[in-house]
């Protein structure tokens, strides 16, 4: 019998930092928020951003002329809170990209501030936007800086007092309830429905592997909003909890992953109950911890995989602490795939002329030394003649600085105007794509990605590059 094996389009393949046999994965763990369910993150964020905005209004801010701007930040940047920077950095931590406010420096201004400086994410200076969630609060933060510079916020200490408030606002109004009582009045505004999450799940649970939901979003919304993006695509008699062996919810991640956080059993939608006992099947908790979850499952480390969308809140603890295996979900991914496949064509034709400048580049050097020589008198040559070659070499390269300029900075500015690819800095992996790469065994932009992949996948990493890797020699 001969089976046909289904393509998977490159937007929606799964990527390996760490080779991973999903065969000897005996337990999966998903977040809930941006992993089994997506939001139309626009809407969501604006919704988020208004009902900041609102706050601040009844506080007195002057913020009536605020609108929030989905393309002026993106995830995985980076906030100074020292000098209300929103900024990019390579992966090593070098600066590539700074915003003050929402305006952009130029290299000169980012190199006087930031020549010294190296982001670093356990300093307390830098806050890594890590979630979707983010995009509201950087992009209402950046405007406060602005209204705070011409004079506006007179109660504001500084960039730092600025952040905390902002950080203040945003966190009351996810925790609060009217935020999450607006989404899921009108869960079809907000909620990106994907079947193929619900079929994916399935598969997992039919091959054998116990699934878990672990979630920092409260009960009553998780049940909600959990019902609404599964239970119509699920087999007739079947809900969203037959999936999940336990589900926990307002798991305070990431400290769930290492804490050894009390756990409660949710009764009803209002009663909760200390659990002194282990974890039973089929039960909804509040709280706990990971170590629970290991000993009732009798699974340690490299037997569990768990699947979210914060880098800091899902993957990062999870693989230090605990060495579980770890996905992390990226939306943006698609996007940044589709914008450099349509600049494909743009993209050789920027290596080509990177190649005739390197070229060029090695002879300049090369003639100016000669050149150099002679004059030190260490030469016999013809000084003049090699004079004209140097200038004709230097107009060569400023002609091809000249045709290089604008497809570079389109190669930078792709997906996002101000920002670029996420997981790019320039020429250079982002920092995030470097945290990502070494904590992240497995990404991809979405849950069903898994579903073309099986659950007997073995996702396989590429043989890592070094600039010393011996050029490809072609078959003879
Ligand atoms: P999860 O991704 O399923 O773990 O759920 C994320 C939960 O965290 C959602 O309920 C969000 O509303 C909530 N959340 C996101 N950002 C914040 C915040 O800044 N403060 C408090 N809760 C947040
Ligand atoms: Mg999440």
């Amino acid at each position: 019998m001969t089976i046909e094996v289904p393509h998977i389009p490159w937007q929606r393949a799964v990527f390996c930092n760490r080779t991973l046999n999903l065969r000897s994965i005996k337990a999966i763990g998903y977040d809930m928020d941006y992993t089994l369910v997506q939001y139309h993150v626009v809407e969501w964020e604006e919704l988020a951003y208004g009902y900041a905005k609102k706050r601040l209004l009844e506080q007195g801010w002057p913020v009536e002329s605020l609108v929030f701007d989905p393309e002026l930040m993106i995830q995985g940047l980076i906030v100074d809170i020292e000098l209300g920077n929103l900024i990019k950095a390579n992966r090593f931590g070098y600066v590539k990209t700074v915003f003050h406010g929402s305006h952009p420096l130029d290299f000169d201004q980012q190199r006087k501030i930031y020549d010294r400086t190296l982001v670093d994410h356990r300093d307390g200076r830098f806050v890594f936007l890590s979630t979707m969630f983010s995009l509201s609060e950087a992009c209402l933060f950046a405007q406060l800086v602005d209204l705070w510079d011409a004079g506006n916020l007179p109660a504001v200490l500084s960039y730092a007092d600025l952040y905390s408030r902002v950080r203040a606002t945003i966190d009351d109004q996810h925790r609060e309830g009217r935020l999450k009582e607006e989404v899921a009045r009108n869960f079809e505004r907000y909620v990106e429905i994907d079947p193929t999450v619900c079929e994916t799940l399935l598969d997992q649970r039919d091959a054998g592997k116990k699934l878990l939901l672990i979630t920092n979003s409260d009960w009553l919304y998780t049940r909600a909003v959990m019902q609404y993006a599964f239970d119509s695509f699920l087999p007739q008699g079947m809900t969203w909890r037959d999936l999940f062996d336990v589900v926990i919810v307002s798991a305070r991640k990431p400290d769930f992953f290492s804490s050894r956080s009390p756990l409660l059993e949710i009764v009803d939608d209002t009663l909760l109950r200390e659990v002194s006992s282990d974890l039973i099947s089929g039960t909804v908790y509040f709280g706990g911890n990971a170590a629970l979850v290991e000993r009732h499952l009798g699974l340690t480390g490299a037997q569990l995989l768990y699947v979210g969308d914060h880098f800091f809140g899902d993957v990062h603890a999870t693989k230090i602490t605990l060495r579980w295996r770890t996905a992390l979900v990226v939306r943006e991914i698609e996007g940044d795939i589709k914008a450099e496949e349509d600049f494909a064509d743009k993209q050789c034709k920027l290596d080509e002329l990177m190649r005739e400048k390197e070229d060029v580049e090695r002879q300049y050097c090369h003639v100016r030394m000669l050149w150099q020589r002679l004059r030190k008198g260490r030469g016999g040559e013809d000084a003049k003649a090699f004079k004209q070659t140097v200038d004709e070499l230097r107009g060569k390269l400023e002609n091809l600085d000249h045709r290089i300029a604008p497809l570079a900075q389109a190669s930078s500015r792709l997906s996002n105007e101000n920002w670029g690819p996420l997981m790019r800095a320039g020429n250079d992996k982002s920092y995030l794509a470097n945290l990502v790469e070494r904590h992240a065994d497995i990404y991809m932009s979405r849950v069903s990605n898994l579903y073309l992949e099986t659950p007997f996948a073995y996702f396989r990493s590429a043989r890592g590059t070094l600039p010393h890797d011996a050029p490809r020699r072609s078959a003879v």
